[in-house]
């Protein structure tokens, strides 16, 4: 099967943060999980290069529109890069290709009569470029993220009901309770669906903002966002113009961040359904990265984590993990270069001892052959097994967030296990003792093969980490796949020394 996987694009108008690089790591994961289940995964991610606050940055930043764009969509994509994230396509809504199916699919709605132009007049947010209501408003009258007094506004401008399709929207939502993941974000959409829908303003007079798509049926006009932003979806696979098109929208999946629970799952199901198209299949909600003990990351407070500062510090592997295994399904999670070294620890205690205790014991009593399994009893195989069976379980399971920081947890329970039974097995007193020799390999044989077990599972986390602990076991894998077969070690192979998995970090 051919599964298709989405971040949200990002604005330019600031440098990557660890939000991004989570969304973008999530996906990563996401995609080497069904790609070991055996689906192919098309990832796109990538840029949002058009509106207002993109338009002020280049203002203020001297260059050309294009080269500020190039330059800061550069930033994200080498960071991406730098994450092992393998991406299938960039996507950069200035390009030509978008902006032309933009476009069409404006003209086609607009045709059919469901884009009105009427006077608006409201309360605007430069900052969030949005018209505030009264009671969105502070105290003070002010905008409460940018702290300042919404400009009262006048203007002609387009708009894109919504209202029809309310109860369509609910019924969608009702009948298909996998596709807005947690369920709390599905609630919280339906609570949102109970009063009706005001129309959606989908322009912006180009005498404010220049930087964005023409209207196709008002050159006085580009579109605002929506239109744009959200249609990368269905643009990055030339919808309208690719007979496989359906195909591939059926298996969709888009992750965002809860701050834009409402387009993703509002605006945009009503878009396609316009279009008569499907929703997407799932939607995957996270929450915030906030710093320790709950505070929002700030720069005047220091506590920001530069997602390129870790990967110099622990390497990919370790942030990749920890983000993955310290998500709160539900609410916002913890994150600080403290804590991430704590996560490198916590890793380099459990796996990387366990690998480097037990092939340094193969080299030093085995000649650096893997041992005889044919003495295992039945706590061995019981361990084996049972580490084996769960691993097997989660990979049955259809990728969701649910599912990823399952196996993580998963992996650190294996690598506890593990070590609690080599602990007790004492194979450094067995190696001693001829008459147990039966026995010390039966401990050997067990831990290698959790670990080939524990190496498999860990892939789509730790990539790299994954491949070296194969490596290590005398395994040349040319992909990864999720075969949980126990006992497949094999008898007699080399073992290879290596580096520590987690090297000691200062
Ligand atoms: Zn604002």
């Amino acid at each position: 099967m051919e599964k298709y996987i989405t971040t949200p694009i990002y604005y330019l108008n600031g440098l990557p943060h660890i939000g991004h690089a989570y969304t973008s790591i999530l996906g990563d994961v996401m995609k080497k999980f069904e790609q070991m289940r055996g689906n192919n995964v098309f990832y796109s991610t990538g840029t949002d290069e058009h509106g207002q606050k993109n338009q002020h940055s280049i203002e203020e930043s001297g260059l050309s529109a294009e080269e500020f764009l190039q330059k800061q969509s550069d930033n994200f994509k080498n960071l991406f890069v730098d994450l092992g994230i393998d991406f299938d396509y960039f996507v950069r809504t200035s390009k030509p290709e978008h902006k032309k199916i933009v476009q069409e699919i404006l003209q086609n709605i607009y045709d059919r009569g469901l884009i009105v132009k009427k006077s608006y007049e409201g309360l605007y947010c430069e900052g969030c470029e949005q018209f505030k209501k009264k009671t969105d408003l502070d105290e003070n009258g002010c905008c409460p993220d940018h702290k300042v007094a919404p400009k009262a506004i006048s203007e002609e401008n387009y708009f894109f009901r919504l209202e029809p399709y309310r109860q369509w929207l609910i019924e969608h939502i009702k009948n298909n309770p996998d596709w807005i993941q947690p369920a709390k974000f599905a609630n919280e959409v339906l609570g949102m669906l109970r009063e009706p829908l005001e129309d959606l303003c989908i322009s912006r007079p180009k005498s404010r903002v220049w930087l964005g798509v023409e209207l196709p049926f008002d050159k006085e006009y580009v579109t605002y966002i929506w239109f744009d932003a959200l249609v990368n979806y269905i643009s990055t696979h030339n919808y309208g113009h690719n007979p496989d098109f359906e195909n591939i929208w059926a298996n969709s999946n888009h992750l965002i961040a809860k701050d834009i629970l409402k387009p993703h799952c509002i605006y945009w199901p009503i878009m396609l359904h316009a279009l008569g198209l499907n929703p997407v299949k799932h939607c995957f909600v996270h929450g915030y990265w906030i710093g320790e003990g709950g505070v929002k990351m700030s720069k005047s407070l220091g506590n920001v984590v530069d997602p390129v500062e870790v990967v110099n510090l622990l390497g990919v592997d370790a942030l990749r993990f920890y983000l993955i295994n310290n998500m709160t399904m539900t609410g916002d999670s913890q994150i600080s270069v403290d804590l991430l070294k704590q996560g490198y620890k916590l890793l380099a205690n459990n796996i990387g001892n366990l690998q480097m205790r037990v092939l340094k014991m193969v080299q030093k009593s085995l000649e650096g052959k893997v041992p005889s399994k044919s003495a295992l009893n039945d706590e061995d195989k019981k361990l084996i097994t049972d580490i084996a069976g769960r691993f097997e379980r989660i990979y049955s399971q259809e990728m969701s967030l649910e599912t990823v920081s399952e196996l993580a947890d998963s992996i650190m329970k294996a690598g506890d296990a593990t070590n609690a039974y080599f602990a007790a097995n004492t194979p450094w007193v067995l190696a001693k003792d001829p008459t147990q020799k039966g026995r010390f390999d039966a401990v050997v044989y067990t831990t290698l093969e959790c670990l080939r077990l524990i190496g498999l599972a860990l892939y789509p986390l730790a990539p790299a980490t994954a491949e070296k602990i194969e490596t290590s076991l005398g395994i040349e894998l040319n992909e990864f796949k999720a075969e949980f077969k126990p006992f497949e070690l094999k008898e007699g192979s080399t073992i290879k020394v290596g580096d520590p998995l987690f090297p000691i970090v200062e």
